[in-house]
């Protein structure tokens, strides 16, 4: 991979973000005893790095969610391709994605995960490309709010690549 990488958030100011994040849902989420329940795949490194910060017991499973096609744009229909292996009846349920661009993923996630009965249902994401939301899902945890650019790196791809970055940067030329 020989793409031109703009470093926007380097591991520092990841950091600093997932922390911030890890203090609001610690306060919010004391004895509640919740499930992260991480997207793969681009939720790994953020789900690993937030679970660690967190001061307040909770449990850890992951889904797989899909769009249809798989180039540099979502293309619409979201479906589930491994789903979680527990029972979550009375849970709280917190979805940790990296990152929002339309909202299609987080709002089947919820929808499909809150048929089961769940006690609460509510999403994090490390960074929100808030301007290319095309569906509205409330984001109760979000770290900073993005350009439209496309980006990679801390659990982002580009054909698969990147992921293990541990800073977020954006392509040039996107
Ligand atoms: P949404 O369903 O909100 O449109 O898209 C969410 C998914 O699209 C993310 O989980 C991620 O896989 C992918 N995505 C959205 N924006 C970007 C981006 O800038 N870079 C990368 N690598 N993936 C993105
Ligand atoms: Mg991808």
């Amino acid at each position: 991979m020989d793409d031109d990488l703009e470093i926007l958030f380097d591991a520092e100011a990841v950091e600093a973000l997932v922390t911030g994040l890890a203090e609001r849902i610690s306060r919010d989420y004391a004895g509640r005893d919740p499930v992260l329940v991480g997207v793969l795949k681009a939720a790994v490194p953020f789900l690993a790095d937030l679970a660690r910060a967190l001061t307040i017991p909770a449990e850890i499973d992951f889904l797989e969610a899909s769009s249809y096609g798989s180039g540099i744009a979502s293309s619409g229909a979201v479906r589930i391709t491994k789903d979680l292996d527990r029972d979550i009846t009375a849970r709280h349920l917190l979805i940790v994605d990296c990152i929002a661009d339309s909202g299609r993923t987080l709002k089947t996630v919820m929808e499909r995960l809150r048929e089961r009965h769940p006690a609460s249902v509510e999403a994090a994401v490390l960074i929100d490309k808030r301007v290319r939301r095309v569906v509205d899902v409330p984001i109760r945890y979000t770290g900073i709010a993005v350009p439209d650019r496309f980006l990679v790196g801390y659990g982002l791809d580009k054909a698969q690549h990147y992921r293990n970055l541990p800073y977020i940067a954006a392509v040039r030329g996107s």
